[in-house]
């Protein structure tokens, strides 16, 4: 990515100190980038180091370029250019971080005509964006994954951008890392501290007040509290539709060698991925019955694995017939239950406050050029190497749906 300085938008006050709600990815990634290539000073509160509950510590961390929407696919393509790079890009002194990315590609699978064809009318789409697909029936999907049962299948859609395909995962909690590491060494204050509410001097922020009793003063704030953001937004009266939504992960060995399978999505929603370790995946599944808010993350639903995604694994992996659930956890998307995608931008009727929340399980994949449009944005008033505008937050008030079909 070129790092050349990005002009200022005329009659735009930067700010001096910008104040970031929130450590996870989102806030690393947008402190890394506005300390370290427009100069700012920031500070980022979070009140959990050990991010216990945050989403980017509890993530799957896949990567894909698969989306129907053009930002969707900038923000992964950019991201994905960064991550691969994160070594170079994030590297402190001698200290290069290392993500393990892997690229073996995301398999969408389609069991009827009617999916065969939403896959082909996305294909039509995605190729726009330069997003490359293969597109293999029943017998091609044999040929290349013996291990996978074809009988019910119509169509199989593998992202095959390029020569390592685009798609894949990587270590989430290790790019958080790199992102505050690096941040730091750019002069990031990094404290541990809960937000509890701002002071207003007409429509700007001026104070962040913190559950300790003390504050910061700033001269712009960042809500990024993951699935916590409409709460922090509520103390500015905007309301966001972001709602902490439980997703059950579970990890299962068996004795198979699929260490170079791609992440695997079932036509039931079910999803599979392995592990670097021979005989070791991950997988999970849409929530059972009504998708309630808050549902305590100490609570992982093992009825989901029992009734719903083994009998599904064991019917499309012949192998996983005999398989062993070794570990399971919960995190929560932070769901946003308008239209599924981030909320990027200014938060309407408040002067210097912005947010970069709502990703609705794909944040992490998204989180390098969101931080980098972000702080532009924030540092010079304009965006210059990515509109974010679709992503505006307005569009909830406006109705203006991001239509995005690939949401997991
Ligand atoms: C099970 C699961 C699987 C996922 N799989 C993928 C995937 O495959 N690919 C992908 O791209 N994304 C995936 N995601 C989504 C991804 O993890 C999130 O989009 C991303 O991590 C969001 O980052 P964040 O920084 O916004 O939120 P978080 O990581 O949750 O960080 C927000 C932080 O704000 C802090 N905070 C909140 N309120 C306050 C306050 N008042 N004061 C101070 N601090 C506060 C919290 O402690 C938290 O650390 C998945 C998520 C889950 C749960």
């Amino acid at each position: 990515m070129s790092t050349a300085p990005v002009p200022t938008a005329p009659s735009f006050v930067a700010p001096q100190h910008v104040v970031i709600v929130g450590g996870g990815v989102m806030g690393a990634s947008t402190a890394w980038w506005l300390a370290a290539h427009h100069g700012v000073r920031v500070t980022v509160l979070e009140r959990d180091a050990s991010y216990a509950r945050a989403s980017s510590a509890l993530s799957v961390c896949a990567i894909r370029q698969q989306f129907s929407t053009a930002i969707n696919v900038q923000l992964s393509q950019r991201s994905l250019a960064f991550y691969r790079d994160i070594a170079q890009q994030l590297a402190v002194g001698n200290d290069r971080p290392a993500i393990g990315l892997v690229e073996p590609g995301y398999l969408y699978l389609a069991a009827t005509s009617t999916g065969a064809e939403v896959l082909r009318a996305q294909q039509r789409l995605q190729r726009e964006y330069t997003v490359h697909t293969a597109h293999m029936e029943p017998d091609a999907l044999r040929a290349r994954f013996p291990w996978l049962h074809t009988g019910d299948l119509v169509l199989g859609s593998l992202g095959v951008s390029t020569a390592t395909s685009g798609e894949g995962w990587f270590d989430g909690y290790a790019a958080l890392q790199a992102f505050r590491h690096a941040a730091v060494a750019a002069g990031v204050e990094f404290r541990e501290a809960d937000a509890v509410g701002f002071t207003r001097r007409d429509a700007h922020v001026t104070v962040v007040h913190l559950a300790s009793g003390k504050s910061v003063t700033c001269d712009a704030v960042v809500v990024a509290a993951g699935a916590w953001s409409a709460r922090v937004a509520e103390w500015l009266d905007v309301s966001l539709p972001v709602r902490a939504r439980k997703r059950d992960v579970f990890a299962f060995e068996a004795d198979v060698d699929l260490r170079h399978a791609p992440l695997v999505i079932d036509p039931s929603g079910v999803w599979f991925r392995p592990e670097v370790q021979r005989g070791r995946f991950l997988c999970g599944a849409p929530p059972r019955g009504e998708d309630t808010d808050d549902l305590p993350l100490e609570q992982v639903d093992h009825g989901l694995f029992d009734e719903v995604i083994w009998p599904v694994l064991a019917a499309r992996v012949p192998a996983f017939d005999a398989l062993r659930v070794t570990a399971s956890w919960a995190g929560y998307y932070e769901m946003n239950t308008f239209d599924h995608n981030g909320l990027v931008g200014s938060l309407p009727g408040v002067s210097n406050a912005y947010t970069a929340c709502g990703f609705s399980g794909h944040g992490l994949q998204q989180a390098p050029a969101v931080g980098r449009a972000l702080a532009e944005r924030i540092a010079t008033g304009a965006y210059h190497t990515l509109d974010l505008a679709p992503l505006r937050v307005e569009r909830v008030a406006d109705n203006l749906p991001v239509h995005e079909a690939n949401v997991i």
